[in-house]
């Protein structure tokens, strides 16, 4: 929109930041499927291959369907913060095949052989696999400890020097830990360092991260950002406008894990219902919550928006809600639990989340099964846990599936 109508909600900008930017007035931006994208004259040609605007070249460097859901993303996560100059925060995103391909963008634009990267336990699988796996073999080392405890953070500064970049996960995937970003980006900053945050399971209608100075903020859109487990997609989002249209940028168009039109589109019509889908998503969340914590078959339910998780504070003082994300504990442990996942009638059993169907996973053998026990135990994901992603169904059909399941 134009600055004359600045927008002051945010389904508005989720609707309105990248409208009818076509040529032949489409109502939405089309399906641009399309490799490459014609020159007028040579002189064109040679402009829009020097300028900044890559989006019509060739569709690996950019194409209008994906920039339609970079800047309504991007537009999000800016939404009300400032610049250091008192200007609204001007943001670049860059869309991706997979979140694991944005996340290699992230890591390998910032990182070379000899440095470190500073992060936590209970990260998403694939993140975690990426770091021990693909970073090690490139000579980057990740150092992991318990974020939540600041001297932890510091101490490890201080014992490796060469960490250059703190990569934070915020809900945490599967135990729903909270990292104070406010705290931990400003040690980090203190020391010049990276920070990014992967956004994933809060999305930037329950928090924005840039507006504590990070660096990069990071989504799996195929998540709550789609919306509608219909397609695949990673987005990286950075602040510094130049490094992004450069370095960022083209490290991403060479390591080639670019997005394609038609999962574009359905991102950027799934986010369009953002706001109204978290309110629903949110509310019936906190109430399986607190049906589950009361049940005589739970022994333990981790969810943010309960006084019980050690990270209640952290996350009512950075997200607006808790999320819809929860992982529990039967009191039965194994065989309890896959009991209980196969008497589900209504609850859909599949890995992934923030679907608007009810989605419920047993990170043991599914998620995390590429990381060993002894190391999963480690960050809490004990061989019973459930993992729950709550739909926007209506609540009662979701309580009565657990109520019959459970019994
Ligand atoms: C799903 C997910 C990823 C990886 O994204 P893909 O789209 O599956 O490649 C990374 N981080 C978090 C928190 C996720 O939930």
């Amino acid at each position: 929109m134009s600055e004359k109508f600045p927008l002051t909600g945010i389904s508005s900008v989720a609707m309105h930041t990248n409208g009818h930017k076509n040529a032949e007035d489409a109502h939405l931006t089309p399906i641009f499927a399309t490799s490459t994208f014609t020159f007028d004259t040579a002189e064109d040609g040679m402009n829009r291959f020097a300028g900044a605007d890559k989006t019509r070249v060739y569709s690996r460097w950019g194409n209008p369907t994906f920039t339609a859901a970079e800047e309504t993303i991007a537009a999000l996560e800016a939404f009300g913060l400032k610049d250091t100059d008192g200007k609204p925060l001007q943001l670049k995103a860059l869309l991706h095949a997979s979140g694991q391909a944005a996340m290699t963008t992230l890591f390998l634009s910032n990182l070379k052989s000899g440095d470190a990267i500073l992060s936590h336990y209970s990260l998403y699988g694939g993140t975690q696999e990426l770091m021990t796996k693909v970073l090690a073999a490139t000579g980057i080392e990740a150092i992991i400890v318990d974020m939540r405890d600041l001297n932890k953070v510091e101490e490890a500064l201080h014992q490796y020097p060469n960490i250059k970049m703190v990569h934070i996960e915020t809900p945490a995937n599967p135990t729903i830990q909270c990292i104070d970003i406010e705290a931990v980006t400003k040690i980090a900053k203190a020391k010049a360092l990276i920070v990014s945050v992967d956004n994933t399971f809060a999305t930037p209608y329950l928090q924005q991260p840039f507006k504590y100075g990070v660096d990069y903020v990071f989504h799996s859109t195929t998540k709550f950002l789609n919306g509608h487990g219909t397609a695949i997609g990673g987005i990286l989002i950075g602040r510094d406008l130049e490094k992004m249209k450069t370095n960022v940028w083209k490290w991403h168009v060479l390591l080639g894990g670019n997005s394609n039109p038609f999962d574009a589109f359905l991102l950027a019509q799934g986010v369009k219902t953002l706001e109204l889908r978290m309110e629903r998503h949110c509310a019936n969340a906190q109430q399986v919550a607190e049906y589950l914590e009361k049940h005589p078959a739970i022994a333990k339910v981790n969810f943010t928006g309960l006084k019980s998780h050690p990270d209640f504070s952290v996350s009512a003082k950075q997200m607006r809600l808790p999320g819809a994300v929860m992982s529990y504990e039967l009191k039965g442990g194994l065989d309890a639990g896959k009991k209980f996942i196969n008497q589900l009638q209504m609850c859909v059993r599949a890995i992934s989340l923030g679907t608007v169907d009810t989605l419920v996973s047993h990170p043991a053998s599914m998620s995390h099964f590429g990381i060993p026990r002894e190391e999963r135990i480690k960050y809490g994901i004990t061989d019973g846990l459930i993992r729950m992603s709550v739909g926007i169904e209506n609540i009662d059909d979701i309580l009565n599936d657990l109520e019959q399941a459970l019994r």
